[in-house]
């Protein structure tokens, strides 16, 4: 008889968007006519820069040849999107790393959720919240995460972050052995300053904590002063691994491609406190589990980096910023308490009148047709918020919120 892994058996039994499609089709159901507008789920909708699709014919027509045909690559990805990975996204910001400190993947939500096999089950783990989903469910996966009571895991720390404390995390009482950072965050939008990142690299370094630090949106930081990288910061390759994703940053959603960083100099210990490097143990991990990107996308995100490439996905993050920038300016005209949105796609819009999420949801979609993501759904301090995406098209996104302003006029 073959046992299951019951740590699976703890999970919600739904995926957050999977209740909400369940509710939206429930009323198009009742409601045919209705024309409903979502912005809830965090896809992109703009297509591919010219210079990346340019890029995968290219790729394409190699393959079909003698000469350019490919097979496996390396598992880490090839040295041509490293290397353009190294120039372009860490040594204008003053960050040297090493070619071997990158590994390049099939995107973000695939190594944040397999990272925690580097270390023992026993590690006691930090997040923020609210928070992406996949950091948590990961490690219940694996029984890390204990069992859930009201909302919460017993072996999991929440740092709570709302808008009580300007959505900053306090740094915990206990020290904890993991910790996860999103920034800019997903669901909130907010992101962290130099200073209060100082902080946690601070901590992690006198508490011996490694952080996994989620940079999936630094592309659409448009405040100079804000970090893109947690290696800006002084100390950080000794204690942080760091995720990147071009999903967001280029619309590689369907495409898939990412990269993560594993500085050399970061360990963890055995119980005997022996130091073992973990970017070696990451390594064989991959070369065991993963086959690489396909050829195809890794030459699709390395056209991001040429002069047309850059321009054009800059562009497109504009578009986006600018659906946020009118839909802060709409939804506060219209009374409500909003955060995010000014270096990053979402919107965190509190409640009015102190309602649940869901039944702030259920209102939305009743009353003005349009979808928003409850903010319960990324955990217990998401509750009496809601996530809004600027990932619409301008069109959609106006018309939504002309919506809205009917709706909200009318209560
Ligand atoms: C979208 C997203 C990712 C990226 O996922 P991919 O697998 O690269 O598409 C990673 N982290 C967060 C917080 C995200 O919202």
């Amino acid at each position: 008889m073959a046992l299951v892994n019951e740590h699976f058996l703890k999970l919600p039994n739904n995926y957050l968007f999977a209740d909400i499609a369940k509710k939206v089709n429930a009323f198009k159901v009742t409601h045919p006519k209705a024309d409903v507008i979502s912005l809830g789920i965090g896809d992109v909708t703009q297509p591919l820069a010219p210079a990346v699709v340019e890029a995968m014919h290219k790729a394409a027509d190699e393959m079909g040849t003698q000469q350019g045909f490919r097979g496996y690559g390396p598992e880490q990805g090839y040295d041509f999107l490293r290397e353009a990975i190294l120039k372009n996204d860490f040594l204008p910001r003053g960050i040297h790393l090493d070619i071997d400190e990158i590994f390049v993947n099939d995107g973000a939500k695939s190594d944040t959720g397999n990272i925690q096999e580097l270390i023992r089950w026993d590690n006691s783990i930090g997040v923020t919240d609210p928070i992406y989903p996949v950091y948590i469910d990961s490690n219940v996966m694996i029984g890390r995460a204990g069992t859930v009571e009201d909302g919460k895991w017993s072996n999991v720390i929440y740092m709570p972050c709302n808008a009580e404390n300007g959505f900053v995390p306090q740094i915990p009482e206990r020290r904890v052995d993991v910790i996860y950072l999103c920034y800019p965050n997903n669901p909130t939008g907010m992101v962290i300053t130099r200073e209060e990142l100082r902080k946690w690299v601070n901590y992690a370094l006198h508490n011996d904590t490694l952080i996994f630090y989620d940079a999936a949106y630094q592309a659409y930081i448009q405040d100079d002063s804000i970090p893109h990288s947690i290696y800006e910061i002084r100390g950080a390759r000794k204690c942080a691994i760091e995720f990147h994703s071009y999903s967001k940053t280029a619309g590689f959603t369907g495409i898939r491609c990412g990269y993560t960083i594993v500085p050399k100099d970061l360990t963890a210990a055995t119980l005997t406190g022996e130091r073992i490097p973990l970017n070696p143990l990451w390594y064989r991990r991959q070369c065991t589990k993963f086959n690489g990107t396909s050829y195809i996308s890794q030459r699709a995100a390395e056209a991001i980096y040429t002069p047309e490439g850059k321009e054009q996905i800059r562009t497109t993050i504009q578009y986006y910023m600018n659906n946020a920038k009118r839909m802060i300016t709409t939804l506060r005209s219209l009374g409500f308490e909003c955060y995010g949105g000014e270096n990053a796609p979402y919107i965190w819009m509190r409640t009015p009148d102190g309602s649940s999420s869901w039944q702030f949801f259920e209102n939305l979609l009743y009353g003005a047709n349009v979808v928003c993501t409850p903010g319960v759904g990324f955990g217990p301090a998401g509750e009496g918020y809601v996530r809004f995406t600027a990932f619409g098209s301008h069109e959609k996104t106006d018309e939504a919120l002309g919506r809205i302003a009917a709706w909200s006029k009318g209560l």
